[in-house]
């Protein structure tokens, strides 16, 4: 792998070379092997962030300071700028994050299903390996209901929907962990934060910008039903959901810096892993939709992915696609722990070829499937018969299929998405949960359909 320290980049120059629809990094430099610190493995914090489309981040050039923090953090990470998940909702993202396994390997490609409890999770395989395991909890697709509390010593919960707002207790919860937690071990601990999801609050304090426009539609609350009912759906009542959607980033990035300040405080930074990222992004009818959980388009699968390794020092830029099946392996590579057999992933920390990517979504029925590869991702649409190629370099938006004028690229990624469709990845039978009406509401609330 080449990476690209931050005092480097001019002299990187952000040149993308591509070969082969591949696109790899200039004269960057090699980062010295990790401070492994106490003489113990390190702690291994994960910072996980509900429904944060990168394109709406500072991070990533938004107009509107919305992630200051974590653009702080990013001075001691490395940023993989594309890192795409497996799946445009929380259930089976985060799974497949924690198991280095394709959702549809977990049973995780229908809702509502339960984490199998022989999964290899994350903090299964830490705790195998002696680490405190800690997870505090805020989304119910990844909590005790669904199974999640696997392979943890604790789970705090704050279970989120509606206006509720809920950074402040995730911070202030995993902080008490860390501080409870015993110094002569290493330390696993899991931080969902989940403000950014629907509904989409105004949060006081984080509105970047004048607090009202007069249009009607200018609530501080916009909820999913109110919103998807509405006929009149314009792009000036949009704005407003951008708005309080931008103000919850904002207020999310907030209490995720507080969490980091802290946790230096507490001696259990520098020497840590610390990953910051995303399960998935958000739609605001960039393609016809709202929401998420129902495309595979970048504003839903592109996230954000920083990695801060034991002593890291300074910031770099990755440029190569990536996967969130990657993250699991890395973090037990940087841990010193053996490579775990039942990983699909590889990490990301040693010399490895590019490789396609594949997210798929399964929401409504077992439908849509799509690949990155380099410059381009193939989409395929098995409920509506279609297929979409795009040239992501000249068109990251996805507004122009290209497929008529690259026919063989569309047959090569069409080829690519249809074996892996048929091949090794069989699905797995999920374990249904049964919903009480009262939760079924939730859901719905959340914009989940039955
Ligand atoms: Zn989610």
């Amino acid at each position: 792998m080449r990476r690209c320290r931050d005092r480097d980049r001019t002299q990187c120059g952000w040149l993308l070379l591509l070969i082969g629809g591949v696109a790899t990094q200039l004269g960057c430099s090699e980062l010295d092997p990790p401070d492994r610190g106490h003489g113990r493995p390190p702690d291994v914090i994960l910072v996980m962030i509900d429904t944060l489309r990168t394109d709406h981040m500072s991070l990533f050039g938004y107009p509107k300071p919305t992630t200051p923090e974590i653009e702080e953090f990013a001075g001691v990470a490395t940023d993989y700028r594309r890192a795409y998940a497996q799946s445009s909702w929380t259930a089976p993202s985060v799974a497949s994050l924690l198991a280095s396994r394709y959702p549809r390997e977990l049973g995780e490609h229908k809702a509502p299903s339960k984490l199998h409890p022989d999964t290899r999770t994350l903090a299964r395989v830490l705790g195998d390996h002696g680490y405190q395991t800690e997870a505090v909890f805020t989304n119910r697709y990844i909590s005790t209901r669904y199974g999640h509390e696997i392979g943890y010593d604790r789970v705090q919960e704050h279970l989120s929907h509606g206006a509720m707002v809920t950074s402040q207790q995730v911070t202030d919860a995993a902080l008490l962990a860390a501080r409870e937690s015993d110094r002569d071990r290493p330390l696993f601990l899991y931080a969902h934060y989940f403000d950014p999801h629907y509904d989409y609050v105004l949060q006081p304090g984080f509105e970047l910008g004048p607090k009202a426009w007069g249009h009607p539609y200018d609530r501080n609350v916009v909820s999913f039903l109110a919103q998807t009912l509405r006929a009149d759906l314009d792009e000036e009542a949009m704005r407003g959901s951008r708005r309080n959607y931008d103000s919850e980033i904002a207020y999310t990035d907030h209490h995720v810096g507080r969490l980091l300040s802290g946790l230096r405080a507490l001696g259990r930074f520098e020497h840590a892993v610390v990953v910051v990222v995303a399960d998935h992004g958000e739609e605001f009818l960039d393609h016809g939709e709202i929401g998420h959980a129902i495309a595979l388009y970048n504003e839903t699968v592109h996230v954000p992915l920083l990695i801060k390794r034991p002593g890291q020092t300074h910031g770099e830029r990755h440029l190569e696609p990536v996967s969130l099946l990657d993250v699991a392996p890395t973090i037990v590579a940087l841990a010193g722990l053996p490579r775990e057999a039942s990983h699909r992933g590889k990490s990301l920390d040693g010399s490895r070829a590019p490789s396609p990517v594949f997210t798929s979504t399964f929401y409504y029925s077992e439908d849509e499937i799509a690949v990155i590869a380099g410059r381009y991702k193939a989409i395929i649409d098995y409920r509506l018969g279609t297929f979409e190629l795009f040239d992501l370099l000249v068109d990251p938006r996805e507004q122009h299929s290209i497929a008529d004028r690259k026919p063989r690229v569309a047959a090569l990624l069409r080829a690519r998405v249809e074996s892996w469709n048929e091949g090794r990845f069989q699905l797995k039978r999920g374990h249904d949960v049964r919903l009480t009406d009262r939760e079924k509401a939730i859901m719905r609330s959340l914009g989940y359909a039955e």
